[in-house]
C-alpha cells in the first residue's frame, strides 16, 4: 500500500484538533491563545481529549468558531498523502508529516489573522534540524541535512530582504520570512530543484491571485496579502512534483 494512503488517513483524523487549535491561535500579536467561545463567552471544553472531538462550533450557543473543520481535515489528508507519497518508508517520513501538519495550522491562522505566529514556525524548525538530523543518521548520510540548512538561509535570507524592501509593513513580513526559511530547510533536504520550484510556485502562485484579485476590483493596491498560504500551496506542490 502507498505509504501516502496512511498518512493522509492521520492528516484527516488530525483535522478536527487542527481546527480547534486553529481557532484558539488566531488572535492579534502578543494576545493569550482563545479560551472561550468569541460571540457568547462560553470556556471551551478544556482537556487534550476534547480536541479530537472538536465540530467547529460552540457547545453553549452554537456558533461556528474558527475554520470548517471539514476543510481543515480535507487540508490535512492532502498534505498528508503529499508527504508519505513523497517520502515513502524513509525514516524522515514521520518528521515530515508534522511538518504537514504543522503548515495545514499556520495557513488556517494566517489567513484568519494574517500572522504566522512564532510558537508554530519556530518548533518546526526545530523539528526539521533534530527529526532530519535523526534520519540522515540513521541512513548514514547528512547531505540532504546540510542542503537543507543552506536551503534554510537561502529562502529566509531572500525573504528577508524583500521584507526590508517594503519596511511599511505591507507586501512580505518578517513571518513570512521566517516561514521561508522553515520551508527552505524542508524542501532543501528534499533537494535543490524542489526548494526552487516550491518557492517559484508559491511566488508565481500569490503573484496570479494578487493580479486577479486587482482585476476584479476585489482589492487595491494597497490591500495586504497574506503570502504564506501561498508559499506553502508552493510546497506542496514541490513535495507533491518536485
Ligand atoms: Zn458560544
Amino acid at each position: 500500500m502507498d505509504v501516502g494512503v496512511a498518512t493522509a488517513l492521520v492528516g484527516a483524523l488530525c483535522g478536527p484538533a487542527l481546527a480547534r487549535s486553529a481557532y484558539q491561535m488566531s488572535v492579534d500579536a502578543g494576545s493569550p491563545a482563545r479560551r472561550r467561545c468569541g460571540h457568547c463567552g462560553q470556556r471551551l471544553p478544556a482537556g487534550a481529549f476534547r480536541f479530537p472531538l472538536w465540530t467547529g462550533r460552540c457547545g453553549q450557543c452554537g456558533d461556528r468558531l474558527g475554520p470548517r473543520v471539514w476543510a481543515v481535515a480535507l487540508a490535512a489528508a492532502v498534505g498528508g498523502f503529499a508527504v508519505g507519497h513523497r517520502l515513502g518508508n524513509d525514516p524522515a517520513v514521520l518528521t515530515f508529516l508534522v511538518f504537514a501538519l504543522g503548515c495545514v495550522l499556520l495557513a488556517f491562522v494566517d489567513v484568519a489573522v494574517r500572522r504566522l505566529p512564532d510558537q508554530l514556525t519556530a518548533p518546526l524548525a526545530v523539528l526539521g534540524v533534530v527529526g532530519l538530523g535523526t534520519a540522515n543518521y540513521l541512513n548514514r548520510d547528512m547531505t540532504p541535512l546540510l542542503r537543507g540548512l543552506i536551503g534554510a538561509a537561502l529562502a529566509g535570507g531572500l525573504f528577508l530582504a524583500l521584507a526590508w524592501v517594503r519596511p511599511d509593513g505591507e507586501g512580505m513580513g518578517l513571518g513570512d520570512a521566517k516561514l521561508a526559511a522553515v520551508l527552505g530547510l524542508y524542501l532543501g533536504y528534499l533537494g535543490w530543484s524542489d526548494l526552487v520550484l516550491g518557492m517559484f510556485a508559491g511566488t508565481f502562485a500569490a503573484a496570479v491571485f494578487a493580479v486577479v484579485m486587482l482585476r476584479t476590483g476585489r482589492m487595491d493596491r494597497k490591500s495586504a496579502l497574506a503570502y504564506g498560504p501561498f508559499l506553502l500551496l508552493g510546497a506542496l506542490i514541490a513535495v507533491l512534483f518536485g
